[in-house]
């Protein structure tokens, strides 16, 4: 007999929200989790969690799971159930036909950031091995991408360079475009610990985030930039280091490439760099700008901790390239409690990337145009393979609405609300002959499939995620997929269907491949992650255990390239008719689009996005807190309830984007990063008026 709450066993597995990576136990009885208790054998969190991770894990058996597969010949029919046989045969007998009058480019696929690493390998192995081009993207697209390009170009390698604990041993600590106590709340309060015993704070954000009312054992400062001027204050910062002497002249003579480093500094002392140039630019004043690159330049250890709202504008890769140029000079990388940390918002941000989701990259990074690596994948895959880079996902949608893109793949993730513009988003959507979503719920993006797929959760499958500290973390099984198939199955299924054989029995031998191609996986394995809990790559011969510290000797371009970082302003301009900036993120009790979190008892605290405004902006409109405000933008309009704050600048309006009902993606633009189209979500033009309830 069992009592009501008794646990008849447990398994260890990982938190599918954020990019902490959180261990848990999973508690159940039978194959019904009653409760997640945080793990204190977990590597990430030391047995701390966050209430996302802890309580909304209910949506996994929710009623509006997807329980069977379903097909459809257009859009407009009612959905047929029909067996997996069907769906897939269906699903593969339709991409198969859209080659065939279209092409081999005119399919292609998009993964999640929250699959697995084995599920992502399969979905880009998929693509490029059965669909025969490299039209495979994944939803880092959209957040960050501009850290892979950005963090390659500079210091070599696409991932942040500390693990979490790191940050104990920091003296000054940058926050920029980030808002870690909401979005990585478990990581904020190592950070906050950190902050007590005297670390001084830096944040950069045009909103005054919670992280600077922590009580501070050593000085905080908020440079409250204008949104789409972080190039030019990060500028600013470096421009103080070098024209003031504060450089670690012995790093940069040892670790760093002369020719780019005179070539940055001969750009970075330029006049139109200094605080007081820029100031008008930013809004930030001269003083503070110099105080805070004094203060960050003269810390024993000086970490740099960022966030999308770094890598959501059109400068997205310029700023991370700026990121790492003022770590370099100052001499904070390669060593515990410094470094260049991308705070990955998703479970699998890193992973998706490592997993070769990129259409110009397979796994770890590798070019598809370098031809022994080509030819490694050719001879392990036993297939001819495309040399040419694919498509982006915003080029498929392009290509999708000029008629020459007709089949997509999409795995876990809601294009329909998470893109950018979503009018342009739906017009490519409703132009293809075949739409394949393979996801937990019916959510807006399978409102123009023709074969609905249904997904498993995390708790339903195995595998492993990596976190935003390179650390791999193993994802058990802890109940049967509620439809019967694994993610990484139904891939495998649709392979066969399409003529590409796979066979594989557990994901375990999915990653047997992977670390047979991929370097910096080729030490990891199952039973290894088994043994030491978890594993920060790269993890090889030279790093059997794996890797905490990252360039500690040299960088994997051998020496540290500084860029030039250029400032240059956003297209998106205030005007008289959207005189104000509007920038997006989260709240701490939702995630993402919500689709998860929303079929939780985390909804009662947070039942509807709001927009945040300043009182003078809202005295001007004669908003009072709770009126019903409509946010109208040159693409679209929305409406919301008004919350009035001082934490925003006069001129800058906030909002998040978990409800669908809201979509605050419908107003924003099409900009995007220039080195990677991750789109301009933080800066976005918008008028804003008081209207009646919608
Ligand atoms: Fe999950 Fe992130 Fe919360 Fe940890 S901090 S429990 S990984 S959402």
């Amino acid at each position: 007999v069992i009592e009501a709450g008794q646990p008849e066993h447990s398994v260890v597995t990982t938190c599918a929200y954020c990019g902490v990576g959180c261990s848990f136990k999973a508690e159940m009885q039978g194959e019904r989790v009653i409760r997640m208790v945080p793990y204190k054998g977990g590597h990430a969190n030391h047995g701390h969690a966050c209430v996302k991770g802890r309580f909304a894990f209910g949506y996994a058996t929710h009623q509006d799971r997807i329980r069977e597969p379903m097909i459809r010949d257009a859009i407009n029919d009612p959905w047929r159930t029909v067996s997996w046989d069907e769906a897939i045969e269906f699903a593969a007998r339709r991409l198969r036909e859209t080659q065939a009058r279209y092409g081999r480019e005119s399919i292609g696929g998009i993964t999640s950031s929250r699959c697995t690493n084995e599920e992502t390998y399969l979905v880009q192995k998929l693509i490029r091995a059965a669909f025969g081009n490299n039209n495979t993207d994944t939803c880092a697209r959209v957040c960050h991408s501009p850290t892979g390009y950005g963090l390659k170009t500079t210091i070599g390698e696409s991932a942040g360079t500390q693990t979490f604990d790191s940050v104990m041993k920091s003296d000054a600590i940058i926050v920029v475009g980030a808002n870690p106590t909401d979005a990585h709340p478990v990581f904020a309060s190592q950070m906050r610990r950190r902050l007590r015993q005297g670390a001084r704070l830096i944040v950069i954000d045009p909103r005054r985030i919670d992280l600077l009312h922590t009580p501070h054992g050593g000085e905080a400062m908020h440079l409250a930039l204008r949104p789409g001027t972080n190039v030019a204050l990060i500028n600013a910062l470096s421009h103080v280091v070098v024209t003031e002497g504060l450089e670690d002249q012995a790093f940069i003579d040892q670790r760093c490439e002369p020719g780019a480093y005179q070539e940055w500094r001969a750009f970075i002392v330029e006049a139109r760099n200094s605080p007081e140039a820029t100031e008008a630019v930013t809004g930030v004043p001269a003083t503070q700008v110099r105080q805070a690159a004094r203060l960050f330049a003269e810390a024993g250890n000086g970490a740099i901790y960022y966030g999308l709202g770094v890598t959501e504008h059109s400068q997205g890769s310029t700023m991370v390239m700026g990121i790492a140029n003022l770590a370099m000079a100052t001499g904070n990388l390669g060593r515990e409690g410094v470094g260049v940390n991308p705070l990955r918002g998703q479970n699998n941000v890193q992973g998706s990337c490592d997993m070769g989701s990129f259409p110009h990259e397979f796994p770890g990074y590798q070019h598809v145009a370098d031809t022994r690596v080509h030819q490694n994948f050719e001879a392990e895959w036993g297939v001819t393979l495309d040399n040419e880079p694919g498509l982006r996902i915003p080029n498929m949608f392009d290509a999708a609405v000029a008629g020459h893109f007709k089949g997509l793949y999409v795995q876990g993730e809601d294009v329909a609300q998470s893109d950018p513009n979503i009018q342009h988003v739906e017009a490519a959507l409703t132009a293809l002959d075949c739409l394949i979503v393979q996801d937990i719920f019916l959510n807006e993006t399978a409102k123009y499939a023709h074969v609905l797929l249904p997904g498993s959760t995390f708790l339903e499958k195995n595998g492993t995620f990596t976190n935003a500290e390179r650390r791999i973390n193993r994802v058990r099984r802890v109940m049967a997929p509620i439809a019967g198939l694994e993610d990484w199955e139904v891939t495998m299924a649709l392979s066969n269907a399409m003529g590409y054989p796979m066979h594989y029995s557990h994901p375990s031998e999915i990653m047997a491949e992977i670390a047979r191609l991929t370097p910096s996986f080729a030490g990891v394995s199952y039973n290894k992650l088994d043994r030491l809990g978890s594993i920060q790559w790269p993890c090889n011969d030279a790093h059997p255990e794996g890797t905490p510290t990252m360039h500690v000797h040299d960088f994997p371009i051998g020496k540290g390239h500084f860029a030039v970082t250029e400032y240059v302003a956003s297209n998106e301009k205030t005007t008289r008719r959207y005189p104000l900036v509007l920038t997006t993120g989260r709240i701490l009790t939702q995630y993402n689009v919500g689709a998860q979190t929303r079929r939780t008892n985390n909804s009662q605290w947070h039942p509807e996005d709001v927009l945040e405004i300043h009182p003078s902006d809202a005295e001007l409109r004669g908003i009072r807190a709770g009126d019903w405000v409509g946010i109208t933008s040159r693409v679209g309009q929305t409406v919301v309830r008004a919350r009035i704050s001082e934490r925003m600048l006069p001129g800058v309006v906030y909002t998040t984007f978990h409800h669908p009902e809201t979509g605050a993606n419908v107003i924003t633009t099409e900009n995007s990063d220039w080195a990677t189209n991750c789109p301009e979500y933080k800066v976005t033009a918008v008028q804003v008026e008081k209207v009646t309830q919608p």
